[in-house]
């Protein structure tokens, strides 16, 4: 077996997003400082770490690498989706008495736009029945000159179909202005990708995580609709 230089090191790191701290290695026992993907520092050795990267900080983190698996709802508890959609990615967040219980994307790579638009519907339809949300928030469609009148068609269609697909499901829902959504949740920047990247830093340091801009949005979707429209009907006495 041929010994194991740092720069072999660094260079599996680096492929899961992990880097180097330490400068030097001896051998599978030496003690090192690390840094996870989120940051973090890890002081651990290479034979801890070169098969499983484990950070203590992410472990224990319930907003990193969620689990694939349904929560059954609890009896009076309140759920809101929250939805940002795009004509092939979906990003979507669920929020569980005001608090993010899990979030991710789904993605359809039909070529046929409404059989997308079909896909998405259905996927939404699953969704509902999966995690029983009380309310659906949606982010408005906005015309962009930089896109073009026809991806904001394209849009609008496919959001006509999931108004009328919450309509069906008898789902109470909200349309959320872009503008309104960002400021609430104070997004910077100037251009559309500045305002995405400034989101995605927002989720890093409201639940230190890392997540795709498509998640980010998503997330500050239903946040905003947790705040600002999650009213749970009052128990009225009428004594
Ligand atoms: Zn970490």
């Amino acid at each position: 077996m041929s010994k194991i230089k740092i720069e072999d090191i660094q260079e599996e790191l680096y492929k899961d997003g992990w880097s180097l701290i330490s400068t030097e290695y001896k051998n599978l026992d030496t003690e090192m400082i690390f840094e996870c993907s989120e940051g973090h520092r890890v002081y651990s050795t290479w034979k801890k770490l070169r098969n499983r990267r484990e950070c203590p900080v992410c472990q224990r983190n319930e907003f990193k690498d969620q689990k694939e698996v349904l929560v059954p709802k609890k009896k009076g508890e309140h759920r809101v989706l929250g939805l940002d959609q795009a004509t092939r990615i979906s990003g979507w967040s669920l929020f569980s008495d005001g608090k993010l219980l899990r979030y991710g994307t789904f993605e359809t790579q039909l070529d046929d736009e409404i059989a997308r638009d079909n896909t998405i519907k259905n996927w939404l339809i699953s969704m509902i029945n999966n995690w029983q949300p009380d309310f659906v928030a949606l982010e408005g469609i906005q015309y962009q000159k930089q896109v073009g009148v026809t991806t904001f068609e394209t849009l609008a269609r496919l959001q006509g179909i999931l108004l009328n697909c919450l309509y069906e499901e008898q789902i109470p829902y909200e349309i959320c202005h872009t503008a309104a959504w960002r400021k609430y949740c104070g997004v910077s920047g100037r251009t559309r990708a500045d305002k995405k990247r400034s989101m995605q830093m927002l989720i890093k340091e409201w639940y230190d995580v890392s997540v795709s801009n498509d998640c980010a949005d998503a997330i500050g979707i239903g946040k905003y609709a947790v705040d600002n429209f999650n009213k749970q009907p009052e128990i009225i006495s009428w004594e």
